[in-house]
């Protein structure tokens, strides 16, 4: 799915927080306008382009936006400068609240996905994995109105071409009568629907699976799981291969991360890895790379040509792999362990959305403006825990929630009650831990921490802010930038993985 990378990372963002690291203070450029009268001006003579040759007046008259959205320019313009640890980001897309909920789906629609695989030959696991991460089954799909997004942004300085061609395909949609139009809202960038299809990829891979007469991605789980499946199966599934697995490598083995450079089984065996319990890999891989997400010391994994089709939902290893883990626990039915076997290679490993929410809630009844309790760490949740760090002297204040924040401001798992934080008054300094021993503690393990970094914890997050930003450790890190591809279209891509 061309741009699918892009056109997810509005509700990808959403649902791992991403936000401004507090190092990262370049300055935005002031992000251009589209005005009314641009705007109506474009889209007249668009109407009339080749691109719209398809679709008729009256449709394109009557889903013509009264006026640009300007939230959309602004998302189009956000430079995402910051960077988040793989942990992070991992921690957030694969909580044991999402596994419980990939149970029940499972068991909820255990026929339909038994038929998709029959027909599609792909593994219920792993279409239930992309629904997950993708719209949080079905919970999650975005509220922007398409048809004001996307001609906002085919009226725009930038993308045009692509944009447009993707607005007169949501037009085709709703001609169509397919998607009815009230339901035509997704991301910023047009992706909708359960599975968060740009309307190209609507157009080229939506199935009807309910046999209604419509492919309903929005209101039809049956059309949606199967539309997943027929788009894995499309990009080269294997029917029957796992993704790949977990792996432990043999001490002093070396490698870089190339999942690309696929070799046999018989190939890693002999190398000496394992499964990362130890057993001998199995030979249910035909071929399989090796995936290094944080360098040599943390998880390694080596992954199959399955793995390369979630990684074609939306480019990034660490989104496919995500989607890979998630499988595995709906599979396993345990939500109770949601690690990989092998740590992170971090003292301060990431929290679930449950515990993001608890530290807002905290934060919120002492006081600070954090927006809505959502279990998002977005960017006004990092700037109050950047504030409260600050007014405690933790260093280093870079708003980054991680566990040992957790256990700092919100106990070791108890729920949050408001009269458990803060003061009537709502000072900041009223914040105070559940369980105040352990939380000096951790305060103290802090204020140590930020003293003696451990020499051999480069990663440690709680190096002093100036090391840490001077010297940001290359691996684990999920960044995001800019590249224009040869046809002109620019694309936000992780750069976490290399790809
Ligand atoms: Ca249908």
């Amino acid at each position: 799915m061309r741009l699918t990378h892009l056109t997810t990372f509005s509700l990808l963002s959403a649902a791992i927080g991403l936000s401004l690291a507090s190092t990262a203070q370049a300055a935005r450029p002031e992000a251009p306008n589209l005005s009314n009268a641009e705007m109506q001006q474009c889209l007249s003579s668009l109407k009339n382009s080749s691109q719209f040759r398809g679709i008729s007046d009256s449709t394109f008259e009557r889903y013509r936006p009264s006026e640009p959205d300007p939230s959309v320019i602004q998302s189009l313009n956000y430079q995402p400068e910051f960077q988040k640890d793989i942990w992070d980001y991992l921690s957030a897309l694969v909580d044991s609240e999402r596994v419980d909920d990939g149970i029940r789906a499972k068991q909820q629609w255990a026929e339909t996905l038994r038929q998709i695989e029959a027909r599609y030959g792909v593994k219920a696991e792993h279409v239930l994995g992309v629904w997950g991460v993708e719209s949080n089954f079905g919970q999650t799909l975005g509220k922007k109105p398409l048809f004001e997004s996307l001609a906002t942004l085919s009226c725009f300085d930038r993308r045009q071409s692509y944009f447009r061609g993707e607005y007169a395909n949501a037009l085709k949609i709703v001609e169509d009568g397919d998607i009815a139009p009230n339901d035509m809202t997704g991301s910023w960038a047009g992706a909708f629907g359960q599975t968060q299809f740009m309307p190209s990829t609507f157009l080229e891979l939506a199935v009807d699976f309910d046999g209604d007469g419509r492919r309903d991605l929005v209101n039809s789980v049956p059309d949606a799981l199967a539309s997943t499946a027929n788009f894995l199966d499309k990009r080269g599934y294997r029917s029957g291969e796992p993704w790949g697995y977990e792996v432990k490598l043999p001490s002093g083995f070396w490698a870089a991360s190339n999942r690309k450079d696929k070799k046999s089984i018989s190939h890693w065996r002999d190398q000496g890895l394992t499964l990362a319990n130890g057993s001998p890999l199995p030979y249910d891989l035909s071929s399989a790379g090796l995936l290094l997400p944080a360098g040599k010391d943390g998880p390694a994994f080596l992954v199959g040509k399955n793995f390369d089709t979630f990684y074609s939902y939306n480019a990034s290893e660490s989104y496919a792999l995500a989607i890979a883990h998630l499988s595995d626990l709906i599979t396993k039915g345990d939500s109770s362990k949601t690690d990989f076997i092998t740590a992170w290679p971090t003292d301060d490993p990431g929290i679930s959305r449950q515990q993001a929410r608890d530290i807002q809630q905290g934060l919120l009844n002492a006081g600070y403006d954090i927006g809505e309790v959502d279990g998002i760490i977005g960017d006004n949740t990092r700037t109050a825990i950047q504030q409260y760090q600050s007014s405690r002297n933790i260093l280093p204040a870079d708003g980054r929630a991680g566990q040992k924040f957790y256990a700092l401001i919100a106990g070791h798992g108890i729920p949050s009650r408001p009269s458990l934080y803060g003061n009537q008054n709502g000072q900041a300094s009223s914040i105070q831990p559940l369980n105040p021993a352990p939380a000096d503690r951790m305060g103290q393990l802090i204020q140590q921490q930020t003293t003696e970094p451990s020499p051999s914890s480069s990663q440690n997050t709680y190096q002093p802010a100036n090391q840490s930003s001077a010297q940001p450790s290359n691996s684990g890190r999920v960044r995001y930038r800019r590249v224009t591809g040869a046809d002109g279209v620019v694309n936000l891509v992780r750069v976490d993985d290399g790809s």
